[in-house]
This record gives structure tokens, sequence and C-alpha cells, in this order.
């Protein structure tokens, strides 16, 4: 080895602004409309489930927007992140190309989310609110926003799928630990819970039931509000922390990525590590690839439709301009790991579209086989979703072979896999295989939608 293994910032160093894609894109996002009209809507028709200053953040086109000193204050428990010089993974693969990760595991519950979860529970918390309502799938949401809620002092009812919370007791037991109240769902507590326990007592539930009951509870009580983990634009806002970080540690390494790479499910990570850099290349002139990294059993960006469609799947929110396979779309269960969002956010979907960023597909196996290849030379076990990351990584450093050339990868190592052992219990035992979302199956799903498709 001959430079640093890992690169270290002080507490200093943790960036005083979050950085706003929105001022520099060169073609604006298209606004959210009304179900209903069809009209586009005000921001004023979120300000039933999210507190005022969210909702300016959500389209304000100022280039940086400062970070609260108690947001700060409570980042320095985990941040600046180390980036680390992956050494024995090259060595593994035998490339010139020098490969650099951004880790986030660091943080108190193993991922980016806290990220946004703790600014968004401080902004609550500032407007009087006194309660959040979210949902979760497999946890990591959920427990991010417990940690951050409880430092606020705000209470939060987490909705957890009813088979996630039969079958993950260890993240429902992190969020009790940091006093949310974990509800499975669907569950008595909501009108649209009651209507499905009435025809199904037994339903294992879905993110969808989870989303309307966590966002009815939110807008039938005026002390409550409403969480979401990524996605919107004043979520990817707060994960530009991890590239702003990156790119002065970047600076100390004395490199300029060519590839930045990172995994794909609603688009927070990957616009945290990337738009710091795309900004680069928007307003310096330079010529960085960004690539979103999703799973081939949920394409959304690769083989979805630029059109309007629903955020959540039962189709409560504004419609929004996005690449989607269909709100209706339910991915595979083989799928271990999490990216089963069916739509890409508003703001990485239009840089999509103007062909700013770039997005591939990877198979579920290739997924784990770089995974366990990963942690057997650089020791860290990443969570299902980052192996998707890593697969991509393993492309681009091969090809640096094939063509002899010391190109400069930066991924996001957007969290530890510590509890999703179960997942990679379920490869060794050969229960994993990949999956394909055929062209059939994908035009049978958009047809159903009658939402308009947007003339490009
Ligand atoms: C939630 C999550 C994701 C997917 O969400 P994005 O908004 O696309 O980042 C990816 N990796 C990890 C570890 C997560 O917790």
């Amino acid at each position: 080895m001959t430079g640093l293994n890992k690169i270290l910032l002080s507490e200093k160093d943790i960036p005083e602004e979050w950085y706003n894609i929105q001022a520099d894109m060169p073609k604006p996002c298209l606004p959210a409309l009304h179900p209903g009209t069809g009209k586009p809507i005000g921001p004023e028709a979120l300000a039933p489930i999210f507190p005022e200053a969210l909702i300016n953040q959500e389209v304000s086109k100022e280039g940086f927007i400062r970070i609260p000193e108690e947001v700060r204050d409570v980042y320095k428990l985990w941040r600046p992140t180390p980036l680390y010089r992956a050494y024995f993974f090259e060595r593994l693969l035998d490339t010139p190309a020098r490969v650099y990760y951004k880790y986030e595991g660091v943080s108190p519950s193993g991922s980016h989310k806290p990220n946004t979860a703790v600014p968004q529970a401080y902004y609550n918390k500032a407007e009087g609110v006194k309660r959040l309502t979210t949902e979760t799938g497999a946890g990591q949401w959920g427990s991010a926003l417990s940690f951050a809620c409880q430092h606020f002092g705000l209470g939060l009812e987490v909705y957890m799928v009813r088979v996630s919370y039969d079958q993950k007791p260890y993240r429902k037991l992190l969020m009790n630990t940091w006093g949310a109240e974990v509800i499975a769902s669907p569950s008595d507590r909501t009108e649209s819970g009651k209507r499905v326990l009435a025809r199904d007592p037994d339903s294992p539930g879905s993110l969808g039931i989870a989303i309307s009951e966590a966002v009815e509870r939110a807008a039938k009580d005026d002390d409550t509000k409403y969480s979401l983990g990524s996605v919107l634009n004043h979520v990817l806002m707060h994960q530009t922390i991890i590239g702003l970080e990156a790119v002065k540690q970047m600076e100390i390494a004395g490199e300029i990525p060519d590839v930045v790479i990172a995994p794909f499910g609603g688009g927070s990570n990957f616009a945290g590590i990337a738009f710091p850099f795309l900004r680069l290349n928007l307003t310096q002139g330079m010529n960085i690839r960004c690539i979103a990294i999703e799973p081939a059993s949920c394409p959304k960006l690769t083989k979805g439709e630029f059109r309007y469609d629903f955020g959540d799947t039962v189709g409560l929110t504004p419609l929004l301009p996005m690449y989607t396979l269909g709100h209706n779309f339910i991915p595979p269960p083989i799928h271990a790991g999490g990216l089963r969002y069916h739509g890409a956010g508003v703001i990485v979907s239009q840089l999509y579209k103007d062909n700013l960023i770039e997005a591939r597909a990877v198979q579920q196996l290739a997924c784990f086989e770089a995974g366990v290849l990963f942690a057997k030379a650089e020791g860290i076990i990443p969570a299902p979703e980052a192996t998707h990351a890593i697969a991509a990584v393993i492309e681009e450093a091969k090809r640096a072979k094939e063509e002899g050339k010391p190109k400069i990868i930066l991924f996001n190592l957007c969290g530890h896999g510590h509890f999703d052992m179960s997942a990679y219990d379920a490869y060794f035992a050969g229960k994993l295989t990949n999956h394909y979302l055929t062209e059939e199956e994908l035009t049978a799903n958009l047809r159903e939608l009658g939402t308009p498709v947007i003339n490009l």
C-alpha cells in the first residue's frame, strides 16, 4: 500500500450546507399533478402531512441550504464518515483500477438513512409537531427515524409490514430500544387497516397498506405528521452530506473519480453521493460518470417508462413525473434485498431523461457473490442493497483491466448487512435465484395504470 487506506475528516469539516441540485439542473423538474383535476398542485397541498420547512426545501431552487446547528451536532455522533481505498479488494480483482468507497454503515442504525431522519425530526419538532408516523418494510428507515425522534423528543408510530414484523424481530427491537412504537400493519388503528383486516384477518400486509395507515394517522391528527425515507427532493438533498464530504476526501487523496456508483432504490443514497460530483459536471465542465445500480427484478430506470404515476401503491399521493414500472408493480418475492420501490425520485428521473446520469441493472446472484468477495477482502459485510453497487464496481474494474487503464472508481457502501444475515443465509443455501422482468409483465402493468404518459 502506498497511500492512505482510510481518509478521515475532522468534525469541523462536516459541511455547513446541503447541496440542492435543483439550482443547477439544465431542465427543471415537471410539476406534481392533482390526480382528480390533472392540474399542477402547489406545495400547500402537502401541508397536512409535512412541516413547512421541508415543503419549502422540496421546491427550493437555492443551491445550498444551511444545516441547522442542532442537526450538525447530532451528525457529529458518526460524521464525517470514512472514505476508504479498497486496496485488498483491488488486489483480489487483480485490476489496475483504484477503488474507493464511502462507508455510511458507521451511523447508529447502520445505513445512510439517519442523514435525513435527523433533519426531518428536527424541523417537525421546531414547528410544534408532537408525533411522527411512518412505514417500514425491512426496518432500515423505521430504525433510523426512531433514533432521530428519540433525540428530539418526538413520539413515533412505525407501521411495519406484518410479515417483516414477524420475521425480523431485531429491527423491531432496535426501534423499541430508541423508544418508538412499532405496530404490525394492517392494524385496527386506522380505517385503511380495519378494511383490510375485515376482508383478511391474517393479511401479511404490504408496504402500500403500511403507507396508507401512516398517512391516514398523520392527516387526521393536527399534532402528527408523516415522514418518508427516500424519493422526495428534500430527502435527496439531506443525503448530499455524503457526497460533499466525499468530494473533500477525494481531494485529499489527490484523485478525481472517473465513475461514481451507488445502489438505487428510490434514489436517496445515489443522489447523496453523486449530486455533489454531478455539480462539478454541471458547473465546472467536468466529466464524471454517475451510475445508479438497480436490481434486474425491479428495473425502473433501465426498463420503466417516464410518465406521471402515483408515488405509493394505493394512489394517495399527487401524480409525480418519474420513471416507473407502475405503482401497481409487485416485485418478485425471491428478491432478498431492499430496492423494491416501483419508481425513481422526480429529480433523478429528470436527470436520467436528460442523459446526465447513467443506470444499469444487475442480477441478484451476482450481487451476493460480489458482497461475499468484498467482505472477504475488506472485512465489512455489505447490506444486500449495497452489494448491487459492488457488482457494478467489479464490472468496471474488469473493464479497466481489459483496457489496461487505471480507472478511478468511487462507490457508496450505504450500509452494513448485520441485520440482513438471513438474506446471506438464503444465498448460501442456494435458495435465491435470478429474475428478469419480461416485456409482457412490464407492458401489462403499465397499461393498467391509466395515468398520463408524458410526451417527450
Ligand atoms: C433504504 C436503503 C436503500 C434504498 O433506498 P435509496 O433511497 O435508494 O437509498 C439502499 N440501501 C440501504 C442500506 C438502505 O437502507
